[in-house]
């Protein structure tokens, strides 16, 4: 049986929204936000072992999440690197993966990935051999920042998500193609497309989003204050 790895990178500084702890450390609930998506990896019983990578500053807490939250599933921490690509591949090279062996990125600031999702990205990715999360575009699209230039026809375009599940050989392929011919991508599955793999699409959710700016801080508060998220 093909193993799954899931690579959470969690090394960003977290400029966007200011402040000194990066976002992925602010508790909400008295529960660090990456614990909760740690979590989500540890139940979900298609994970083989979770991998993490941090700015080295941070190892000693996640140590300390691992212990508290009883994450037998959490491997191993790895440094992040400067860009967010930096930090999947400082998490990919640690590895001692078989070919076949499946690899998910998910980012830490994910932190409401519902496991059907997860379930499913897991299952196309064993039957089609990669998966991407994504979410259809319901508003309306346009080019333009200050004035409308043009409509976009949207329903043709997709939002990509996290999770991204390819074969361990794939995903090292590609992202060493990236980095030898110095190519930053703002996903993987712009870089294994670059390969000329096909990269098949799973229906994500709106409750994945990415925890950005101030106003997703804010969301992910008022969520957590009132739904029950079982650990
Ligand atoms: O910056 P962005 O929103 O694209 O970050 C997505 C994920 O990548 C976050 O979980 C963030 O912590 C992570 N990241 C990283 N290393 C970096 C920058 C971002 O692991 N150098």
């Amino acid at each position: 049986m093909n193993k799954v790895y899931a690579i959470i990178p969690a090394g960003g500084s977290g400029k966007r929204i200011g402040g000194g702890t990066p976002k992925q450390f602010m508790t909400f609930n008295g529960r660090e936000l990456i614990a909760y998506t740690i979590n989500i990896f540890n139940k979900c019983e298609k994970v083989d072992e979770i991998i993490v990578s941090v700015q080295p500053e941070y190892f000693e807490l996640i140590e300390k999440i691992k212990l508290k939250f009883g994450f037998d599933k959490l491997a191993n921490i790895v440094e992040g690197g400067k860009e967010r690509q930096d930090s999947v591949f400082n998490a990919l090279i640690s590895l001692k993966a078989d070919n076949e062996d499946f690899v998910l990125v998910h980012d830490a600031a994910r932190p409401l990935l519902p496991q059907s999702v997860l379930d499913n990205a897991i299952n196309t990715a064993i039957k089609k051999g990669n998966a991407v999360v994504a979410i259809k575009a319901k508003d309306t699209l346009v080019n333009g920042k200050e004035i409308i230039v043009n409509y976009i026809n949207r329903s043709e375009i997709s939002y990509i998500q996290t999770p991204q599940i390819f074969k361990y050989t794939t995903l090292l392929k590609a992202m060493q193609k990236a980095r030898d011919e110095s190519f930053l991508g703002t996903d993987e599955s712009m870089l294994v497309t670059r390969l000329g793999e096909t990269a098949n699409l799973v229906q994500g959710s709106s409750l994945n989003f990415k925890i950005t700016t101030e106003s997703d801080v804010e969301l992910f508060h008022q969520i957590v204050g009132k739904r029950e998220i079982d650990f």
